[in-house]
């Protein structure tokens, strides 16, 4: 089967002024394909290094994509050199300058074409281009001897859109078998926790493969199946998530592709959006979390449908002020108790007229704790018509850590 390489070509990569998104994207796409990637390497834009990263990939590779240094000057090399690798020589492609030519007169019109551009349109008759339909470089596909170099452009838009469109369905003759992933988030439960009860599965996996990933707050799993369509990958994958959620199901918040991997949570976005579609609305009355939970719902555009207030009522008076929490409870419990949490997001509720109202209410730290309310103690209630719910976390972590951990736990038992 096909071993593929990638190339990144650009000084800048090496500066580290710009991030190697161009490799990242490829690499999962070539994944997906179920094209294994075995080196990555990123060169300045320098002949003689061009040629010797070609001449190593090639040595342990049947393919490898480039992308960078295709433009019209003359430090752009990586067709030429490619060109030279193969010892083949570069001819003016006549489709290509007509296009390049084309493009030029249309943004920017009446000037005269730049002579340089034309280097852009030289191919050797052996390469097949690929057009580039956002800017003027094509890209191309270079053989000798069953290796090959596909050069794309560098802008990650136009790199992009001539994957797509070009190589994905060139590259389809080398794959039968593609890559699909399946991506449980868990809350309330830690990785070893989480590894212990899934031991047997993490060590006996072959198809799907079972990995397990620490973030910031949360434990997610994502376990990827190869299979020959998408129909036998997700009957691998489906059998696989349930022989999990057997096990672990009740502390599984999200299920989803690839996209459920980056950032921290998606949980706001689809608290949010539930709140909206339901025509739910919503008030927050916050102690300890200082405005984050109503910070966190205001991202989503469209909140302001059922958002109606954000209450930072971090002084006992403001608590009693604000919200018509009894002195009395704060005098007998303090205000970091579940009856406080509760007389807050009640009164915050019923002073609107909302459906909901959230508080919180606990002690970030890092000062402020005590052996009875230790750093990391918060409350968060949920009052939902006439009815409250007060949950009692022990975070851990400095205080940033404990104050976002709250808002995700009031939003994710705001979910369910
Ligand atoms: P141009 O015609 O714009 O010169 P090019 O094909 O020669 O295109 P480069 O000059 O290498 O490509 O890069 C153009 C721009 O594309 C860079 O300034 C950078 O913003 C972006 N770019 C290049 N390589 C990458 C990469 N590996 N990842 C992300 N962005 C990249
Ligand atoms: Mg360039």
């Amino acid at each position: 089967y096909l071993r593929a390489e990638l190339i990144s070509v650009g000084t800048e990569l090496l500066l580290g002024d710009i991030v190697n998104t161009n490799a990242q994207y490829i690499s999962k796409e070539l994944a997906a394909l179920g094209i294994g990637v075995f080196h990555q390497s990123t060169v300045g834009d320098n002949p003689q290094r061009l040629l010797e990263c070609f001449d190593e990939a090639l040595k342990r590779s049947d393919l490898v994509i480039t992308t960078g240094g295709l433009g019209p000057t003359k430090d752009d090399l990586t067709k030429e050199m490619a060109a030279e690798y193969f010892g083949q020589e570069m001819v003016l492609h006549e489709e290509s300058w007509e296009y390049i030519k084309e493009r030029c007169m249309k943004f920017a019109p009446g000037k005269p074409i730049p002579e340089n551009n034309k280097k852009q349109a030289m191919f050797p008759v052996e390469a097949t281009v690929l057009k580039n339909n956002n800017g003027t470089a094509p890209g191309a596909i270079f053989e000798k001897d069953g290796k090959r170099i596909i050069v794309l452009p560098g802008p990650p838009w136009e790199m992009k859109a001539m994957f797509n469109e070009s190589v994905r369905p060139f590259l389809q003759q080398f794959t039968d078998s593609m890559l699909v992933s399946r991506v449980l988030r868990f809350n309330g439960i830690g990785e070893s926790a989480l590894e212990l009860e899934i031991e047997d599965i993490l060590d006996n996996q072959t198809n799907p493969t079972v990995a397990l990933y620490a973030k910031e707050m949360e434990v997610l799993i994502r376990i990827t199946a190869k299979a020959k369509d998408d129909e036998e990958a997700k009957e691998l994958l489906d059998a696989k998530v349930a022989e999990i959620r057997e096990r672990v199901g009740k502390y599984i918040y999200a299920e989803g592709g690839e996209e459920l991997v980056d950032g921290d949570s998606k949980i706001e976005e689809t608290v949010a959006k539930m709140l909206v579609e339901k025509g739910l609305t919503i008030a927050t009355a916050e102690s300890c979390t200082g405005g984050l939970v109503a910070g966190t719902l205001i991202n989503y555009p469209g909140i302001s449908d059922v958002f109606l207030e954000g209450c930072v009522t971090y002084s006992n008076a403001a608590k009693v002020k604000r919200l018509g929490v009894s002195e009395e409870t704060l005098e007998n419990y303090g205000a970091v108790s579940p009856q406080t949490a509760t007389e807050m997001a009640e009164g915050i509720r019923k002073g609107l007229g909302a459906d909901i109202g959230l508080s919180t209410t606990g002690v970030a730290g890092p000062g402020g704790g005590t052996d009875e309310k230790p750093v990391g103690l918060v409350y968060t209630a949920i009052s939902i018509n006439g009815e409250t719910k007060v949950r009692k976390n022990n975070f851990r972590g400095d205080r940033q850590k404990v104050r976002r951990r709250a808002v995700r736990q009031i939003l994710i038992d705001l979910k369910s």
